[in-house]
């Protein structure tokens, strides 16, 4: 590992990126030196996608890391993540919601989870569509997950160098992240991130509204 490189292309990073967005480090598949690398600068958000792989590390690293879940989870493996994880940015059924509130809640813990929407064209990528999550807080009922905050909505583009087409997705979420923003519901207090953007679109993702980037490449170097 280059460390000056690594702070170099971290700082820049660092700094191309306003004040008011997060910035998530993913840091899937780098080692724990790396990572501890980009701690070293004062960095604390971390992003993992294998539920595996980050209860392998997690342990490994200070205990002060916010570990950010931002891939597509199972609910069979909530349980390896459940006990620490900050925020789960991948919910995708409302299975998942049900076991991560079961896992929350025999962990003691208030979990932030963020619902993903699918924005893209691929077929392949996860996510509720728009008429999904309208009719998630459409119940005038009883919360029926108390342990869970839901902070937001997440979201990929599509994988493509149309920049038109990507700024369109972009903009077509944080709609909607405005509009959930002014329904009332119990999410309503906490409802304040909108997850999108990595290192081949952030900035689209920034001018259409992202207030929080996942960011590896232009961070770590390309993934082995
Ligand atoms: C891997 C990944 C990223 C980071 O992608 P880069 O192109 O390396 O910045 C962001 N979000 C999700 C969901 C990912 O799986």
């Amino acid at each position: 590992m280059d460390r000056s490189a690594l702070a170099e292309r971290y700082e820049a990073i660092k700094g191309s990126i306003p004040d008011h967005v997060t910035l998530v480090a993913v840091s899937k598949t780098r080692s724990v030196s790396e990572i501890k690398a980009v701690y070293d600068l004062g960095h604390r958000a971390f992003g993992e996608n294998y539920p595996q792989e980050l209860k392998e590390k997690q342990p490994q690293l200070p205990s002060d890391i916010e570990w950010h879940f931002i891939g597509h989870l199972q609910s069979n493996k909530v349980k390896y993540i459940a006990p620490f994880v900050h925020l789960v940015h991948g919910v995708d059924s409302i299975k998942l919601l049900d076991e991560l509130e079961k896992r929350a809640k025999s962990n003691h813990r208030i979990q932030d989870v963020l619902l993903q929407v699918h924005i893209a064209q691929e077929e392949t990528k996860h996510g509720f569509s728009h008429e999904e999550i309208m009719a998630l807080f459409e119940g005038t009922g009883s919360d029926p997950w108390p342990s869970l905050r839901i902070r937001g909505l997440m979201g990929m583009a599509s994988n493509t160098d149309n920049l038109e087409q990507v700024r369109g997705e972009f903009k077509s979420l944080a709609g909607l992240f405005e509009v959930m923003k002014k329904r009332p519901g119990p999410h309503r207090p906490s409802f304040d991130t909108l997850s999108m953007g990595m290192s081949g679109d952030a900035d689209e993702a920034i001018s259409a509204g992202s207030t929080m980037v996942r960011i590896g490449t232009a961070i770590f170097g390309n993934r082995p």
